[in-house]
This record gives C-alpha cells, structure tokens and sequence, in this order.
C-alpha cells in the first residue's frame, strides 16, 4: 500500500482548507492520507463562523485506530482547536504511540487566512511550545511565526525557534500581503538550507497553508528529504494556485481555493 500520513487536522466545509485539503494534497504527492478529525469548523470560504472541537479522547481513538492498522510512514497536524488536543497529540508522542523518528510536519494553525479564530490564540500558543520539539518542520504563516516565537523579525523568530530544540522552521512571507513577491526561507537548526522567491499571484487563497504543509508530509512519506520534499511542494503549490478555483469570479476580493488536481 503506499504510504499513510496520519493528519490530526479540521473540517472546512467549503473544502478549500483543513482535512480535505491535506487528503488532496497527500494524494497528489503519492502518499494516502489517514485522518484523526480534531474540529467541525463552521466557514465558507470566505469566513469562519465557529466551530466545535472532538474531545481528546476522541481524537486519541482516531489516531490509534489508523496507528494499530495502517503502515503510518509522517505525521501532519494542522488545527488542533483546544489545549487539551495538543497536549493529546504530545502524549502519543511521549508515550511512544507515534514513533518519535517518524517524520511530524506541524502547520501551527491559530487563524484561518480570513482572519476567524480557529481556537483561543494564547492558550494555544503556550501548548504548542511542549509539541514543536517533536516536529520535524514547522510551516508557520508570518503571524503564527511571531505569536510562537514572540519575535516580530521573521530571521530571528526562527533562529530563536531552532535553538529552542525546534529541526526546521519554513518561513514564507505568504501572508504578508504588502510584501510583493513572496519569499520562503527554511531553516534547518538555525541555518538557511534553502531560499525561493515566489511571484505573488493575484488573490488571497483559502487553504494554502495546509496544501503547502500537507504536500511536504506526504512526500516525507515518500521518502524523499527535507530539502527535497519542501523544494517540490514549492513548485507543485504554485500551479495549484495558479489553477486556483474562483468561487466568486467577480468579487477581486473574495478568497480563491486552490485546485490541487493539477
Ligand atoms: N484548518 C482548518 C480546519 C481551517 O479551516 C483552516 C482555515 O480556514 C486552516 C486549517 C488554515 O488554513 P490556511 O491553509 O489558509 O492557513
């Protein structure tokens, strides 16, 4: 069977972001994707309405079905929703459930690219400092990278990371929407491995980040390396942008979803 990455991720209904973005993208990287749900998310794609967190044990019954019963070769987490989500995820790790060599892509979600609330930022923002040490890349958006690190330059937020015992910190200027073209920078312990700069396509996209994060999961998966996996999601991110399905073609504004079947 190919190989599993197990994703503790959320469902969008609009399909543009969470769960169903990280089954397209770990599909089109040639990975199957196994889902541990964490949160029903109310949202088009344009705005979060609310949401509902599963409980942790619930989460932790997912997880543990697909660990006893799938060849799980990456982790991917995305929304985790609640505190009590993460220190779930952080157990099955110190527990040893989830193999601590296994490859863990970790997208700290605090915010949908809308700007609705997908959990309570400090509270998160604390839990996550005991799970980052067991990933083997972060793929925070600009403002996740300054909540977590509490630095507002992006080079030092992710040095400080790095010595924080965190492996790799991919840092893209994405979401910065005044920036021009987008710039991403991996660091792996604290040095740059790996520099692109991106043309900025018209348009704010519902769901990137999870495609971007997921993707590098899946390919980890595979068995390609870090450097190797990030490099092929750049190219393969661009197209699913550049193919992006426009859910209001005459609203400039409105949000776009990625077409990841490129
Ligand atoms: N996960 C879920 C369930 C979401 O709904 C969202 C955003 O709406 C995200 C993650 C983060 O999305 P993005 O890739 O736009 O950062």
């Amino acid at each position: 069977m190919r190989p599993v990455v197990l994703c503790f991720s959320g469902l969008d209904p609009s399909g543009g972001a969470g769960l169903q973005a990280d089954i397209e993208a770990i599909g089109q990287a040639g990975a199957h994707a196994a889902i541990a749900c964490t949160a029903i998310t109310v949202q088009s794609s344009q705005q979060v309405m609310g949401f509902e967190a599963c409980s942790a044990d619930l989460v932790e019954q997912q997880a543990v079905a697909v660990l006893n019963d799938l060849p799980v070769a990456a982790i991917k987490s995305g929304m985790l929703g609640t505190t009590d989500n993460i220190a779930k995820l952080v157990s099955l790790f110190k527990s040893g459930q989830i193999d601590k060599s296994l490859p863990f892509v970790l997208d700290p979600v605090l915010v949908a690219n809308s700007g609705g609330s997908l959990g309570d930022e400090t509270t998160l923002v604390a839990a996550f400092q005991e799970l980052l040490p067991f990933a083997t890349l972060i793929t925070p958006n600009t403002h996740e990278l300054r909540a977590l690190s509490g630095e507002q330059d992006l080079h030092v937020a992710a040095k400080k990371l790095c010595h924080q015992g965190i492996h790799a910190v991919l840092v893209k200027t994405s979401h910065d929407f005044d920036s021009g073209d987008i710039e991403q920078f991996l660091y792996i312990e604290g040095e740059i491995v790996l520099k692109s700069v991106i043309q900025r396509l018209q348009g704010e996209f519902h769901g990137s980040g999870c495609s971007l994060a997921s993707f590098i999961a899946g390919r980890l998966a595979m068995g390609d390396d870090l450097i190797t996996a990030v490099s092929a999601a750049d190219d393969w991110i661009i197209e699913t942008l550049k193919a992006a399905d426009k859910p209001h073609p005459n609203d400039k504004t409105a949000q776009l979803i990625p077409n990841r079947f490129i």
